[in-house]
């Protein structure tokens, strides 16, 4: 079965296309960030809804669901993994992770 991959996190995982030309979603939850891709989104929006899971620390939504070998021990994904997933999609993980924290600091 042909896979999707989340423009959010990167992870392929999703059965169908999560928006479409006009970015409407298909209502589909990733199964790696959590993010339900629905409504019209931008793609300030999904860069919003990023940094919002990598402030959180990438928790694995439905890690049932998730291929094991890309979770450590803790059940979080690993930075190889997150790093690939961020590849896939354009994004490097380090310097979302610095946006992140500048985002977060006061
Ligand atoms: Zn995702």
């Amino acid at each position: 079965m042909k896979k999707f991959r989340c423009p959010v996190c990167g992870y392929k995982g999703l059965t169908r296309r999560p928006y479409d030309y006009s970015m409407r979603g298909s209502d589909e939850i990733c199964n790696c960030c959590g993010t339900q891709h629905q409504f019209t989104r931008s793609t300030a929006a999904l860069e919003q809804q990023r940094a919002t899971w990598m402030i959180k620390g990438n928790p694995i939504f439905k890690s049932s669901l998730y291929p094991a070998h890309y979770m450590d021990e803790h059940g979080q994904i690993t930075k190889t993994q997150l790093i690939r997933q961020f590849n896939a999609i354009g994004m490097n993980a380090e310097i979302c992770l610095e946006d992140v924290l500048m985002i977060s600091s006061p």
